[in-house]
């Protein structure tokens, strides 16, 4: 139990919600006092998220939605929605939403480079831009803006040059937000996770795996709570002069 409810009154928004470490983001989050919008493209595994979250203060409300983050209708209704369930728009809106198709670059299909650009960095774009635009529209000159990016898109990785691409431009279009909404009182950083056990590194072979481990300092992967530890605080107040930050979250791995 979180010591302080510091998103007390808060409504959070977390894309991704359904696994891994947004359903981790969306546990910490309510454990910190904020109602959570739990959005995945899978209902079913928002809707498990949502049985697991904390209800601990009087008058926070929980509510899981489906959507597609590359679509911008379908974000544009999600932010439809959640006014017309809360009565306003989320301050805090945190995109955990990924895919990988991996293949080494001398054969990736456009298909894969497309799809893989389409969820990962067009998604934090039309989820930024939507809650943004909610955010001034409503004059609530607050709001914390958080995008999951991954230290690839510093350092690149075999196989991966659609995903370390569609990374790499998150942080770009992260810093661009926070120096263009400072004005508003939004704040906007990037997260990057190193190598955390999920779903998503469940497809990695195990023998990779663990050569990963054995050149992480801290000698482990890491888990899906040490990035929601980081997503609590670039929620909080407690980072209010932090924007256009990149931080690593990696057990020291590429320092
Ligand atoms: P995960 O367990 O696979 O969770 C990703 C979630 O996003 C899944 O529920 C997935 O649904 C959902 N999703 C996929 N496409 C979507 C779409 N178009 N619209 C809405 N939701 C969609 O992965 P994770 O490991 O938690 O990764 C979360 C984030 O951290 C990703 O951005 C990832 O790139 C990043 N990251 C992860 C690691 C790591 O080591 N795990 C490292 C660095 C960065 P389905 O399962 O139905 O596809």
């Amino acid at each position: 139990m979180a010591a302080t409810f510091r998103l007390k009154s808060r409504l959070a928004l977390v894309t991704g919600g359904g696994s891994g470490i947004g359903r981790a983001i969306s546990q910490r989050l309510s454990l910190e006092g904020a109602s959570v919008a739990v959005v995945d493209v899978n209902i079913d595994s928002a809707k498990d998220t949502l049985q697991s979250l904390c209800h601990g203060l009087v008058g926070q409300a929980h509510t899981a939605f489906q959507v597609d983050v590359s679509q911008s209708q379908s974000v544009s209704a999600l932010i439809e929605q959640i006014q017309a369930q809360y009565s306003r728009s989320p301050c805090i809106a945190i995109s955990s939403a990924g895919i990988t198709r991996d293949e080494f670059l001398l054969h990736l299909a456009e298909e894969s480079f497309d799809s893989v650009l389409s969820v990962n960095l067009k998604g934090p774009f039309l989820i930024t831009q939507a809650v943004a635009r909610a955010l001034v529209a409503n004059g609530q000159n607050k709001g914390s803006i958080i995008n999951i990016g991954s230290i690839v898109g510093k350092v690149g990785n075999l196989g991966q040059c659609n995903y370390a691409a569609s990374k790499a431009g998150v942080e770009g279009l992260t810093r661009t937000a926070a120096k263009e909404l400072a004005r508003y009182g939004i704040r906007c950083n990037t997260v990057l996770p190193g190598f955390i056990s999920t779903p998503m590194t469940d497809k990695v072979p195990q023998k990779v795996l663990d050569k990963i481990s054995g050149s992480i300092p801290m000698g482990r992967l890491g888990k899906p709570e040490d990035i929601a530890d980081v997503c609590a605080f670039l929620a909080s107040d407690d980072s209010k002069y932090i924007t256009g930050a990149s931080i690593e979250v990696t057990g020291g791995l590429f320092m």
